[in-house]
């Protein structure tokens, strides 16, 4: 597709024809080149190609592939950003960013909850390396500025966050950043760039893992960042000597997926709000986490930098952590299973899988109760959700 920057088209054209164009057979959209390697007419065609000079195919691993390529431009139309890396999964792609961006003796500030996986890299990982991270609680988030240092180069966050779907300011959060010198990465995997796009308010980098609603159908593993160009160049040669690229026939699948992207996030969007309405009058929900519900604390915010509210819904069942499991157990339709952002829906309650692992001291500082389930809303009809949800409940 041919696009002038200055009368774009919407977001659902884009997600269908962005990147796209027809190969020499007809085919109405990129084919799937699995291949490792591309031939060249002479060295100095191929010197070319190495030295920048000429557009071209090399090798995969690099992200010279014609797939992977094709899938970057539509991911950088969506996000409305200069450029975009495929990786191998949502890790890599926040692995990646933070050793691009950052070096031995530099500081993160981590703002509110985060994916567990990013919480281990942060505190385990990166400090081996000398990259150590200062982590402010969701309630702290005013004070980022306080927390940077001198040698602060990234400020990272998520919104929504897991499992409590707390929203955070996008645009006051990187003003802070950039007011002391640091970029800000969002992971923006809950929201999806149907709902949110990060750069728009000032972030520098979006990392997701495309694992979740991007890929939708969970059959997929991969990761994105986006971001200028001047930053991609810093976090690429990481992706190409960590090896992360994202396999081409994962890339084409990807692409795929891309394509009903609104019609199903939009769609998840809807559902979620109904579900959150059903658990809002429900006498055995204390507590519903949904920044679609107009009682919620950061709905104004929410309302401010998303455009849809995203498929993920968390609620605090009146029972202990065995009774909460039962309950759990009850759902038929509903599967119990990690993970998130495909067709169907899922439950699963934090103590028992996603925060396992962590101290109840540290669980209670972050709201996660026993009685904690998160649900991540699929593309069922509502009311059959809403049927299983009341059984499960009753
Ligand atoms: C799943 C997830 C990740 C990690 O993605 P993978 O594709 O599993 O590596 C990162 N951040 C958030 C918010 C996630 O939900």
């Amino acid at each position: 597709m041919k696009t002038d920057p200055a009368a774009l088209p919407g977001l659902s054209t884009l997600c269908i024809h962005g990147g796209e164009a027809r190969d020499a057979q007809g085919a109405l959209t990129v084919p799937l080149y699995n291949h490792t390697t591309f031939g060249f007419e002479s060295t100095q065609a191929l010197l070319d190609v190495i030295n920048g000079r000429a557009p071209g195919n090399l090798y995969t691993r690099y992200g010279m592939n014609p797939t992977i390529r094709a899938v970057e431009a539509k991911l950088a139309l969506i996000e409305g950003a200069e450029a975009t890396l495929l990786m191998g999964s949502g890790m890599a792609a926040e692995s990646a960013t933070l050793l691009g961006l950052c070096q031995a003796g530099d500081h993160i500030v981590c703002v509110g909850d985060v994916y567990g996986g990013t919480y281990a890299l942060m505190a385990e990982q990166l400090p081996r390396l000398g990259i150590n991270t200062t982590f402010l609680m969701g309630d702290e988030r005013a004070r980022v500025a306080q927390a940077l240092q001198a040698n602060t180069r990234v400020v990272y966050f998520e919104t929504p966050s897991n499992p409590n779907l707390d929203v955070l300011d996008i645009a006051a959060i990187a003003a802070a950043a950039k007011a002391g010198g640091a970029l800000t990465v969002v992971d923006n995997t809950f929201a999806s760039p149907v709902n949110q796009l990060p750069l728009q308010w000032g972030a520098d980098v979006v990392v997701q893992s495309a694992t979740k609603f991007l890929g939708g159908h969970s059959d997929l593993t991969g990761g994105v960042i986006a971001a200028r160009q001047a930053l991609i160049d810093r976090i690429a040669p990481w992706r190409k000597n960590l090896g992360q690229i994202m396999a081409p026939d994962v890339a084409f699948l990807l692409a795929r997926s891309l394509r009903t992207l609104t019609v199903r996030v939009r769609q998840q969007n809807a559902n979620a709000q109904q579900i959150a309405e059903f658990l809002s009058a429900h006498a055995k929900v204390l507590k519903v986490n949904y920044p679609g519900l107009a009682s919620s604390p950061t709905h104004a915010i929410a309302a401010k930098q998303m455009r849809g509210f995203g498929g993920m819904v968390s609620f605090v069942f009146d029972g202990d952590a065995v009774q909460t499991s039962a309950m759990v157990d009850r759902l038929r339709l509903i599967a119990l299973a990690p993970s998130l952002g495909g067709v169907e829906s899922l439950a699963t309650q934090p103590v028992t899988t996603t925060h396992h692992d962590m101290a109840v001291k540290e669980r209670l500082k972050r709201g996660i109760v026993d009685g904690l389930v998160r649900l991540s809303i699929g593309l069922e009809d509502v009311d059959d959700l809403i049927a299983d949800l009341q059984q499960a409940l009753a």
